[in-house]
This record gives C-alpha cells, structure tokens and sequence, in this order.
C-alpha cells in the first residue's frame, strides 16, 4: 500500500464486497451516526483504531494526533471532544497511547530545530517527563524508557480529560479509560481501573505506569 491509487482500488473492492454481504449497510451508514465510543489516539500509521479493535463504521469517533495528547488549549481536540460528549453524548472515552511512539522519544530527546511546531505541541510531554524524571532515569534501556513515558502520558491525559470543564459539565459525564497499545503483540493493555473516582483520588498520589493491569473486559 504504497500509492494512493492502491487505496483507491482497496476502497472499490471494499465498498463492493460489504454492499454483496450486507446490502443495507452503507443505506443505515447514511442516516447518521450513534457511536458509543470516542477515542483519542495517536496519529502513528501503526495504531489505526478500527483496525485494531476491529470496529466498524460508525462505533468509534475518533480524533488523533500526535502521542494522544489533550490540553485545554488545543481548539481540534476540544471540539472533538465538545461534540462527541454534549451532541453525540458518548458514554465511553477511550484515550489510546501506543510504545515506540515517535512523539513520546522526541519529548525525550533534544529538540529538532526542523520540527518547531512539533516541539511546541509536545512541551506538556516535556514538563511530564522532567516530572517524572527519577522514575525515567532508573530505567537504563532508552526503548523502555520511552514505553514507560508512553503509559504515564496516557495516565496523564485521562486525568487532564476528566478534569476538565468538558467532560465534567456534560450532563452524563463519559467514563475516561487510557489503554496501551503493544506493537510487538498487537495487544491492548488497560492502564487505568474502571473506578474512575478511586482513581481521580490516586491522580493526586504519585501515579506509576506499574498500575497497568491487563484489560479483562
Ligand atoms: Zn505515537
């Protein structure tokens, strides 16, 4: 898949085979859209949300950009999450982060002067990461260092997510879930517990990447 022709002749073959197994499909597609789920993840080639999860049209809304991030400021993902929450009034927010991620190592790394908006969008991961410090430096291999930070931004946008007015002056305020993405495995790992106050309670305690537990749901 390396010409956008290919994609084009991907989404022929495509259309057609789903319109021969399920006639009414893209019939249902056009009268609009439910989706239960917002998910918010990394704009990586290799984390393409409905691949992943194997979601069809229509279960997920989504919103990526680079290394997951949220902050107040960001007019995009705000209003993603604006319309997801008080129009679509979805019940779940899915903030998806992934390791070897590009966005991650650069907040890492020293800043590259050919990349000045980027180094803007990652400052938060920057300060993050200067927080998190002791924790990052313990680990030698510079990968797992960069996992590591992977899953605390995760940890770190849910609590930013439901902190903010958004989410919290939505009439059902959405649960917040923040998964981790394996490459190795393709497998999704749950970083945060389901007990959203439990946790909100620990945000304020020094949060540790080692409270991942694997997603039994
Ligand atoms: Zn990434």
């Amino acid at each position: 898949m390396n010409h956008p022709k290919r994609l084009l002749l991907s989404n022929l073959a495509w259309s057609q085979e789903v319109a021969a197994r399920e006639p009414e499909f893209f019939t249902d597609l056009a009268r609009g859209q439910q989706p239960r789920i917002l998910w918010i993840g990394c704009s990586d080639s290799r984390v393409p949300a409905e691949r992943i999860t194997n979601a069809q049209p229509g279960e997920l809304f989504v919103h990526r950009n680079i290394a997951n991030l949220y902050t107040s400021d960001d007019g995009n993902a705000s209003s993603v999450i604006e319309y997801a929450v008080h129009a679509l009034k979805v019940e779940h927010v899915v903030i998806c982060g992934h390791h070897h991620c590009g966005g991650v190592r650069a907040a890492l790394s020293p800043p590259s002067d050919a990349l000045p908006v980027v180094n803007r969008r990652i400052a938060g991961l920057r300060d993050l990461a200067e927080r998190h410090r002791e924790e990052l430096l313990a680990i030698a291999d510079f990968d797992a260092r960069v996992d590591c930070l992977a899953e605390l931004n995760v940890i770190e946008q849910v609590r930013l997510l439901r902190e903010s007015p958004i989410v919290r002056r939505a009439p059902r305020p959405p649960q917040v879930h923040g998964w981790i993405f394996g490459l190795r495995e393709g497998l999704l790992t749950q970083l945060t517990d389901m007990d959203q106050a439990r946790e909100i309670a620990d945000s304020h305690a020094d949060s540790h990447a080692s409270i991942a537990v694997r997603d039994a749901a």
